[in-house]
């Protein structure tokens, strides 16, 4: 069975997509920590993320900082803060979560309650971010 992140990618599932390059696709969570956190995930499906070939995982995490550079500039916020996981999906993603405070990334805190209209609005600025910076990657 594919991963909930396969089928996403594949485009069975709907995602909120931000970027995508040959390796990689990038989508806002579902349930967010904070408006604007993305989840950053390889094509080549891989539970944990330290099982990861090293090229996977450089290209992820390459990738990863570009669409962190496009978060900072789509929201507002001070920094984008890196979280990895795994323990609800098993197919290796990175967490990039706007913050404003330390207390922004708890996983365990109260989640934002972000409308689909905004979703999207806040998905088509970072796209259109990645898509001024990077139009390689489209
Ligand atoms: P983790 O595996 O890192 O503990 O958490 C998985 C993350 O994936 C959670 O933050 C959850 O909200 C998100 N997630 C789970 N299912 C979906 C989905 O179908 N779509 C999206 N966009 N995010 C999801």
């Amino acid at each position: 069975m594919p991963s909930i992140f396969s089928r996403i990618i594949a485009g069975e599932i709907p995602s909120y997509k931000v970027a995508e390059d040959e390796n990689n696709y990038a989508f806002l969570d579902i349930n967010p920590l904070r408006p604007g956190h993305v989840l950053v995930v390889p094509k080549h499906e891989t539970d944990y993320i330290f099982d990861l070939t090293d090229e996977e995982y450089a290209s992820l995490t390459l990738f990863a900082k570009r669409v962190a550079e496009a978060v900072k500039c789509a929201v507002t916020c001070k920094r984008v803060g890196v979280a990895v996981l795994g323990m609800e999906v098993p197919h290796a993603h990175i967490h990039l979560v706007p913050l404003n405070a330390e207390s922004d990334l708890n996983f365990f805190g109260e989640h934002a309650k972000v409308e689909a209209e905004e979703m999207q609005r806040i998905a088509d600025a970072i796209a259109s971010h990645m898509t001024e910076n990077h139009p390689e990657l489209f």
